[in-house]
């Protein structure tokens, strides 16, 4: 995919690119992994109403994106997206700003079947969607609300149907769902969708991680590779996310997104925008910018596009290549995933 020039770069050297928004901190899931039960209960405060920017809101901040930025890519994220209301109207909104050439979407599946239709009618381009094992009694215990694995394929049909181009998230954990690398790396493989694990990240404060339940790319290569073997492409882009292999004799691809054992900070161009709009700078960040509260007191647009540059040009976030040499950083209070969007 064609890139645009970057306009702005942060302390490190590198170009603000691309853009992801939360749209919600809610869930209909419960991963353990991410908004585990015990701490998302009915006690657990989430975002009023009042809090969250409105379509009109993100849909002026992402203009100020572009207009510093050059940003023609959106994804849209949560909590689980397709949780805020008529998000099939916001996409409509994004999809009439010139600039933006592609909308993808990342999704736990479970809703597509409903909404895959009138998302992809709004104009978006792509889903990403999550699913940890083909067990669905797994599934639901990870899921931690009982949502079958039945449920998430007939919404990846319900995408494809739709026309939406479609590509899978495993998250791995050891001792969880590590079995399911290979029955996953199959079935997508017959289906012509390209899957990508996820090493398990100590994203939050709340899902217990420890570095020994990562399984790190190097295992969950060879765990494919001794069965069918893969060799690496080449990236699609600078900064792309996942190592791309494809099996041998075959354009079939598969990914590895390595966040803990092979970290990417030197390429990561990524800006988040949270759901109360705060701009967050990296997914390990323990804080953001408030641009909602300069937005809701009149600023003009100009003074919007200097808290963008400003936030990044000051980004010097480094956190999982620091991880490396240095756990004791996993004290610092995170914002949770499902707050900042993955
Ligand atoms: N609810 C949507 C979903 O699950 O696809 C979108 C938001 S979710 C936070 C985005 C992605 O982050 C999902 O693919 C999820 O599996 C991944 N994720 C969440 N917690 C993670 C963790 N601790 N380590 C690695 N990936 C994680
Ligand atoms: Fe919800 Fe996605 Fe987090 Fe699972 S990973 S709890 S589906 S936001
Ligand atoms: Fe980017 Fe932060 Fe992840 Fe490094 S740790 S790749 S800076 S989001």
């Amino acid at each position: 995919m064609a890139m645009h020039e970057p306009r702005i770069y942060d302390a490190l050297g590198r170009p603000l690119r691309d853009l992801r928004i939360s749209m919600t901190d809610r869930c209909n899931f419960r991963c353990s992994y991410c908004m585990p039960a015990e701490i998302f209960d009915s006690n657990f405060k989430f975002l009023p109403r009042k809090e969250l920017l409105s379509f009109e809101e993100i849909h002026r901040l992402i203009q100020q994106f572009i207009a510093v930025a050059g940003i023609k890519k959106i994804r849209i994220t949560g909590g689980e997206p397709l949780m805020r209301n008529d998000l099939s109207r916001f996409i409509e909104m994004v999809n009439q700003i010139e600039e933006i050439n592609d909308i993808a979407m990342t999704t736990n599946g479970s809703l597509l079947r409903k909404h895959a239709k009138a998302l992809k009618q709004a104009g978006l381009d792509r889903v990403t969607i999550s699913l940890d094992s083909l067990n669905s009694e797994l599934f639901e215990k990870i899921n931690g609300r009982g949502v079958t694995v039945a449920t998430v394929l007939d919404g990846i049909e319900a995408a494809q149907e739709a026309g939406l181009k479609v590509k899978m998230n495993m998250v791995v954990q050891r001792g969880v769902n590590e079995n399911d690398i290979l029955p996953m790396a199959k079935f997508f493989r017959e289906k012509g969708i390209i899957l990508r694990f996820i090493e398990f990240m100590d994203v939050g404060n709340s899902n217990g991680w420890k570095l020994d339940q990562v399984v790190s790319k190097k295992e969950i290569f060879s765990i494919i590779n001794k069965e069918m073997p893969i060799e690496p492409i080449e990236a699609n882009y600078k900064g792309e996310v996942a190592t791309r292999y494809r099996y041998k004799g075959s354009n079939d691809e598969i990914g590895i997104i390595s966040s803990v054992t092979d970290a990417f900070c030197s390429t990561c161009s990524r800006a988040r925008l949270s759901a109360d709009g705060k701009i967050y700078t990296c997914l390990f960040a323990f804080g953001g910018t408030d641009i909602r509260g300069p937005l809701r007191e009149g600023a003009t647009d100009k003074e919007l596009q200097d808290i963008i540059v400003n936030t990044w040009q000051k980004r010097g976030d480094r956190y999982s290549e620091e991880r490396l040499n240095n756990t004791d950083k996993r004290e610092i209070k995170k914002i949770e995933m499902s707050h900042i969007g993955g």
